[in-house]
């Protein structure tokens, strides 16, 4: 018996070049891309000439949503899942899809076809041994912010975590509170034509993007270690 696939897609985190061979010829192959959202995801379609149909699951999706993808599984139906950038699930919605098919359909290939991430692509080049790193997706706004806050400042290891532009200030503000002894690395717009980093101090930091506020624009990954 033919056992059907349910593909997990990394995918560029700007630069659309970043893909493998294996993901492009995958999008290609199955018979449905689940995407975070197919607007974005077709930007990467068309660049490799890939007409898959698309179908959106996103955080907000509905469990008629799952069950339905569920369905086209039991069909005989090979799907992909990817999200805007980088590797569905980290930080991304997905991994409640996957298990969910793991449940219900223990038969299905569930393979991962990876690619890059974020966290991943800013260690590399922070310059910083990373044999230990802690990951924190992305920090809570408001609920067990400042424990967290806490917990960075007196951790021995790498703490890493992902930020908005709209927030950098603010964690720059309460790292020079909480934690003002660490070093601070942010890499920014990895992959794209801004690509940059900056480490200092969080008061260093916070200087260099109030003086550069046209800086404070797109991804950011944040890093803290000990100096
Ligand atoms: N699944 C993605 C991954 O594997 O990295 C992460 C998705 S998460 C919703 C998006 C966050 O990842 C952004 O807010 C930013 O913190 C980080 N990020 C994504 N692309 C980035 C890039 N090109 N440069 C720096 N950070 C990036």
């Amino acid at each position: 018996m033919k056992m059907n696939k349910f593909y997990v897609v990394g995918t560029p985190i700007g630069n659309l070049e970043d893909i493998t061979y294996r993901a492009v010829r995958i999008l290609g192959e199955v018979d449905l891309i689940l995407c975070e959202d197919t607007r974005v995801t077709r930007n990467l379609l068309e660049r490799y000439q890939i007409k898959t149909p698309t179908m959106s699951y996103h955080a907000q999706s509905k469990i008629s949503k799952a069950e339905k993808i569920i369905e086209l599984i039991n069909e005989g139906k090979n799907l992909a899942l990817v999200s805007d950038a980088g590797t569905p699930t980290i930080s991304d919605p997905g991994s409640l899809l996957v298990s969910q098919i793991k449940q219900s359909c223990p038969e299905v290939e569930i393979i991962v076809i990876p690619g890059p991430s974020a966290i991943i692509s800013a260690l590399s080049i922070s310059g910083i041994s990373v044999a230990e790193f802690t990951f924190l997706g992305f920090l809570p706004h408001k609920k067990g912010r400042e424990t967290l806050f806490k917990e960075i400042a007196v951790s021995e290891r790498l703490m890493c975590f992902y930020e908005s532009p709209h927030r950098i200030i603010k964690t720059l503000e309460s790292l020079i509170k909480f934690a003002p002894d660490k070093k601070v690395i942010i890499a920014r717009e990895l992959t794209k034509i801004y690509e940059q980093v900056v480490s200092g101090s969080p008061e260093e930091i916070l200087s260099y993007f109030n003086s550069n506020p046209d800086k404070i624009r797109g991804e950011f990954v944040v890093m803290v270690s000990n100096r």
